[in-house]
This record gives C-alpha cells, structure tokens and sequence, in this order.
C-alpha cells in the first residue's frame, strides 16, 4: 500500500513538472495528502526576530539607515554612468539622501528601484510624511509617495491625515484600483508602517494573465487589504491592465516631489505556493 502510494505521488510529480508552467513550485505540494498525514515535510525552521518589525532571519535587508547600495536611480540621463555591476543601467546611484537612519526623497531626482528583483515576497517598510504641511499641499500633492511592486504596482503612500483624496489614491491605496478598508494615517510626520504580501501575476506563453497578482496589507498594523486581486498596472487616469513581464522585477519607490522618508525596509523572497495556481 505504501508503495502504490509512493508510486501515485512519484507520478503527479512528473505530471506537474511535465506541466512546464516555468513555476518554480515544490510539486510535492500538489500531493492530496491525507489529513495529519506524517509522510508530509515540516517547514523549515527560523529564529523568530528579535523584536516586531524587525528583519527576520531569512530577510534580504534593503535599507538598514546606512546607505543606498541595495538601490539605483530609475531617471535616465541623471547622474553619473552607473556602475558595470548594476545591471540594467538606469541613471546611475540613487540620489537621496541619507541621514539619521532614514533616507529622505531628493526631489526630481526620480524614482529609486532595488537592484535585486522579487516576485513573491514580504515586505517591510517604514514611512513618515513632511511634519509641516503648506496650505498649497492637498490631495495628490502632500507627501505622496508609493511602492511598486514589480516596479509596476502601486501601493499608495501619501498623508491622508485630514486631507480629501480620491479614495483610490489615498493613502494604502492600491492605485486607482482599491482604496484601503480604513484609513489608519497617522500625523504627518509621524512613522508608519507597511507589511504587505504580494503574489505575483503569472501569464502563459501568449502573454495572457492567467494568475492574476494579489495583495494583502496592513497599515500600522492593521488590516487594510485582504488578499485581493490587483487589476492590472496602476497608471494614473489609465484603466488597468495586465502586459506579460518577467517573473521577478525590482521594487520601486517613487518621488513625487515631496520630501519622504523611508527607514526599516527588508524584503522575503515566498516560494510558489502549486495549490494558488488554477489547473
Ligand atoms: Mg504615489
């Protein structure tokens, strides 16, 4: 009986590997496995982090308060050539600044993207928009900033502290697609936090989505996106819309010309999870 059973799951192996999905997946885990089934693997285990919010064991650290060398510029033509090793080229080092442990938008320097590219992954991010705000900073104006994921998915970031915005691009916002279940902004220039999980979208040889992204977030700590489905790119006033990519891209942080800070950023490469991906 044990051996039909090693036999059944050698096949469905094969059969996934067969399937050519180019998804790196444990195909192990598409195994029907009976319930509390002892032949099934125990997940790895991981020191827990020392303290809440900080980077466990397995993290990539992409900003620790000392420097942007996890990061290049994304403006073209800026700044001096970039460095051989940094490939794709883009304008060269990222120009914002850094001090007090945090690093701080230079803006129309542009954008700034991670060298290492991610699908799948966990993210940690700490925030704080501008203390002082002007009468002229409204809506999309005052502190906005934002996460891509992919360099193409926008997590919102922006001070919605007393300030009217489109709900869709508020901040915690998926832009212009969905706006968050509340609004937990704290003061300006107070720090926030993001923790997301983001699962990439996957498309077949023709380009098609067939596995559209998904996204959980929290903000402060609190719920506000609950695994839902990302639309497509998030452009301003452009519908979304999915185009076949890579399956890992860099993140981006963007400048839109108000003086964001960022501390605490790492980032968990998550593996394919078989069972998310429809036959
Ligand atoms: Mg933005």
């Amino acid at each position: 009986m044990k051996e039909r059973s090693r036999v059944t799951k050698s096949i469905v192996c094969l059969l996934v590997v067969a399937m050519g999905l180019g998804v790196s997946c444990a195909a192990k885990e598409l195994i029907r496995y009976d319930v509390h089934d002892t032949t099934r693997d125990h997940p790895r285990v991981m020191a827990a982090p020392r303290q809440f919010g900080r980077p466990p064991a397995d993290a990539i650290v992409l900003f620790d308060g000392t420097d942007l060398s996890e990061w290049v510029s994304e403006k073209k033509g800026g700044g001096p050539a970039a460095p051989a090793s940094i490939k794709p080229a883009f304008g060269g080092p990222a120009r914002w600044k850094v001090e007090n442990g945090y690093m701080e938008v230079v803006k129309k320097t542009g954008d700034i993207r991670t060298k290492k590219a991610f699908g799948n992954c966990q993210l940690h991010i700490e925030w704080a928009t501008p203390r002082k705000v002007s009468s002229k900073e409204t809506a999309q104006k005052r502190g906005n900033s934002g996460v891509f994921f992919m360099g193409i998915y926008e997590l919102q970031i922006l001070d919605s502290y007393e300030n009217e915005a489109y709900a869709d691009g508020q901040a915690a916002s998926i832009y212009g697609q969905y706006p968050p279940l509340v609004n937990v902004c704290r003061k300006p220039g107070r720090w926030q936090s993001y923790d997301v999980s983001f699962l990439r979208p996957i498309f077949d040889r023709d380009g098609r989505c067939i596995r559209p992204a998904r996204i959980t977030v929290f903000h402060n700590g609190v719920v506000v996106h609950n695994n839902v489905e990302i639309k497509g790119s998030t452009e301003h006033k452009k519908k979304a819309k999915y185009s076949p990519h890579a399956d890992k891209l860099p993140l981006s942080l963007q400048d839109h010309n108000n003086p964001m800070r960022f501390r605490n950023i790492w980032v968990r490469e998550l593996p394919e999870q078989p069972y998310l991906i429809k036959d």
